[in-house]
């Protein structure tokens, strides 16, 4: 009876894994098709100023529109583009259309600097991409100042300092340095140490609780004051009410980004919410 009872075992865990496999293969089809295709597309949160409410940044976040499934959101197929190298195209694809709504919007906001969510493997060995950004940027009269790159704490843990080396030379070429997702990863304080970052962006798990729970708002106020101690901007994500926006501008936080202000928009809303007006 036991051996009956570990065939079956087996053979349950065995096809479990077969599907999952099974799924993942074709995720990674659609993926290479829907890049073919066109499928994905650029949407722009904007961010604004804690004090003025104007819009000064937005931040670029990839969305995936599937002929069937609809909106697809990054962290079902983020992960896997990581694992398969697709990251390059996404990570270029992001690249190419923040570098054409800085462009676009020249004319109407000066000032605006637009971050991309960049993944350590962007960072790995022979993809020297990221090196050729800025010749694209200079070619289209734009600056490495203009545009923020969003990296997680866990890109460091990786690549034996390789990683770090690159990130170190686009630095020194100007780009802008946010560390996003702040405070949730386990190394966020030597990071900061090792980094030139100019903003730390504080997660929206943190923001949530403001305004309900005193230790969320020390913590909040907390990471503000260290920030700022050490030089570095804090742009707080996830910020839903006036409540939360009140409690984070009165603790000093520097710019602002959530629903309270605007949804990610598609490129073209996000240019034409910049023509008409701020929020
Ligand atoms: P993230 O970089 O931390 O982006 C912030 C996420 O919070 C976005 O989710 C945004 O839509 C969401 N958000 C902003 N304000 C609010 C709010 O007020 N309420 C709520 N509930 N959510 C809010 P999204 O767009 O689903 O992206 C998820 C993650 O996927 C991102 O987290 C980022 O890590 C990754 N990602 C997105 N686009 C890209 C990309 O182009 N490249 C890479 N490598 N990763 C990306
Ligand atoms: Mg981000
Ligand atoms: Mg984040
Ligand atoms: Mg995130």
């Amino acid at each position: 009876k036991a051996k009956q009872i570990g065939r079956n075992g087996f053979a349950l865990f065995s096809s479990e894994l077969r599907e999952k496999a099974e799924q993942r293969i074709l995720l990674l089809k659609d993926m290479r098709f829907a890049l073919a295709q066109n499928q994905f597309e650029m949407h722009f949160q904007p961010i604004v100023s804690m004090h003025t409410r104007q819009i000064t940044k937005a931040e670029a976040l990839i969305r995936w529109q599937h002929p069937n499934k609809g909106m697809i959101s990054p962290d079902q197929f983020i992960p896997l583009a990581e694992e398969t190298q697709l990251i390059h195209q996404l990570g270029e694809f992001a690249f190419d259309q923040a570098v054409e709504v800085l462009q676009k919007t020249r004319s109407l906001n000066s000032q605006l600097q637009l971050s991309i969510n960049v993944s350590p493997i962007q960072f790995s060995a022979k993809h020297t991409t990221l090196l050729a950004w800025q010749n694209q940027l200079t070619k289209h009269q734009l600056t490495p100042d203009m545009l923020v790159l969003e990296i997680t704490e866990g890109l460091m843990m990786q690549g034996e300092g390789r990683s770090q080396k690159r990130l170190t030379k686009l630095i020194q070429q100007g780009f802008a340095i946010a560390l996003d997702d702040f405070g949730t990863g386990y190394s966020s304080l030597a990071y900061l140490k090792q980094m030139d970052t100019e903003f730390i962006k504080i997660d929206k798990r943190f923001v949530d609780g403001i305004e309900i729970n005193e230790d969320d708002l020390v913590l909040c106020e907390t990471m503000i004051l260290m920030a700022h101690q050490l030089g570095l901007k804090v742009i707080a994500e996830g910020i839903e009410t006036a409540t939360q926006h009140e409690l984070l501008k009165q603790a000093g936080c520097d710019f602002g980004q959530g629903y309270f202000y605007s949804k990610p928009l598609p490129k073209e809303a996000f240019i034409s919410y910049l023509e008409h007006g701020n929020a």
